[in-house]
């Protein structure tokens, strides 16, 4: 029989009348002849508070133990969905992630999965089993301890199951109906997106759009995995929801997919440094063992034999950049007048694989900012995307203009 792997985020499996509401879904799927892996979240909130538990007792923690606990809000669900499912007349059994196995590596509370042996569940299929309830974002070490995916984490689980398990493709049910052009907060005339291509949600998954686990995506991409984003809310056929394939199955798009954004950015800039050999790696080399997620880099045109060098990274990891460039100056690695921190900045971007062959885009964008009188403070461009820095409070006025100005409300 074929496979179907469903996933339902916390706000799907939120109370019980919802894990109902879920169980029947996917009654309706086993029905239609599938075999099921469904992949849960914790019910919402439940992992928030556990990290607070955590948090309470032991400010500097020890990750083993933090994945021993943050993990269990899975567990608790897992159970609840299997039951339900019993209930419903339903062949089901709930695993946790060390019962399938889903082998990780050691890197506790950031861990990457290894592989996931699949004859241990197929076994189970062949008994009778029709639905396998799996606890997501958790895993087991190589020293068999408990680990965690980090937070969004199983969309990453659910994609790793529909890859090992060649599943015909892998629905995520969440709270939202699917993929918009942009944030529906910022820009009401958002559209919903019928398709969008894995580079071009990778992009935007990076760029702050949360619907899904970058990392899931990434996977996604790798295994061509045909990925669903849809609501668990509304009713849904065939076609509701977006689909994350690949850019061969969509035949018309926009040149523009996406709009994306990010509130809370921060521009620094090390004013005067030496403009040496090796001066860059003296920078940013500190700053990544810092855990400071830099992100757009620009080293000006040196003057006298010294430059200006600016990057930016999320605005709470100021501090850290600070102490780590600080600390690179007094043991003389490097050698800069000022570090200026400009901590009220937002990135806009836009985002689409139609870019690749059209020329123009990037000079549009400039074009539509500068006609709202936005200034713009740094620039950087990739195939698929250009993203600028802006001042924090036009970031809603930016992200408007450009939705508007590259038509986004109207289908391709
Ligand atoms: N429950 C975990 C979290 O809140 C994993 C997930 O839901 O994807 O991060
Ligand atoms: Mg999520």
């Amino acid at each position: 029989m074929p496979t179907l792997v469903m996933k339902f985020g916390g706000t799907s499996v939120a109370t019980l009348d919802r894990i109902k509401r879920a169980a029947k879904r996917i009654g309706v799927e086993v029905a239609r002849g599938y075999d099921v892996i469904v992949i849960v979240s914790a019910m919402s909130g439940k992992t928030n508070e556990l990290v607070g538990w955590v948090e309470e007792v032991s400010p500097l923690f020890d990750a083993r133990e933090y994945d021993a606990i943050v993990s269990s809000g899975e567990n608790v669900t897992a159970g609840l969905m299997a039951l339900t499912l019993q209930e419903m007349g339903v062949e089901a059994r709930s695993w946790q992630g060390w019962q399938v196995p889903l082998l990780t590596t050691s890197a506790h509370a950031a861990a990457r999965i290894n592989e996931i042996p699949t004859d241990n569940l197929n076994g189970k299929f062949a008994d009778g089993m029709r639905v396998a309830v799996v606890a997501g974002f958790q895993g087991i070490s190589p020293e068999g301890r408990i680990t965690t995916l980090g937070r969004g984490g199983s969309d990453t689980t659910a994609v790793a199951f529909a890859a090992a398990f060649k599943a015909e493709r892998c629905d995520i049910y969440t709270d939202v109906d699917g993929v918009y052009t942009t944030d529906p907060r910022i820009e009401d005339k958002a559209r919903k997106l019928d398709r969008i291509a894995y580079e071009e949600m990778l992009e935007l998954a990076s760029l702050g759009a949360k619907v899904l686990q970058t990392r899931s995506v990434e996977l996604a991409m790798r295994y061509r995995v045909k990925l669903r984003v849809l609501s668990s809310f509304d009713e849904q056929d065939e076609n509701s929801g977006t689909l994350v394939c690949a850019e061969e199955e969509i035949v018309e798009s926009n040149v523009v997919a996406g709009v994306a954004c990010q509130r809370d950015e921060a521009k620094m800039t090390l004013v005067s440094v030496a403009d040496r050999p090796g001066i860059a790696a003296a920078i940013f080399v500190p700053l990544s063992e810092a855990g400071v997620n830099v992100d757009m880099i620009v080293q000006n045109i040196s003057e006298d034999g010294r430059t200006d060098m600016t990057f930016s990274c999320p605005v709470d990891q100021v501090a850290r950049a600070e102490k780590a460039m600080d600390e690179a100056k007094q043991s003389g690695e490097i050698n800069f007048h000022d570090l200026i921190a400009d901590t009220d900045v937002a990135k806009v971007s836009v985002v689409g694989i139609g870019m690749r062959s059209h020329a123009g885009v990037a000079a549009k964008m400039f074009e539509v900012l500068s006609n709202e009188g936005i200034n713009i403070k740094v620039i950087t461009t990739s195939e698929i995307k250009i993203s600028v820095l802006v001042d924090r409070k036009y970031m809603e006025l930016a992200v408007q203009a450009l939705h508007d100005a590259f038509e986004l409300d109207k289908a391709p």
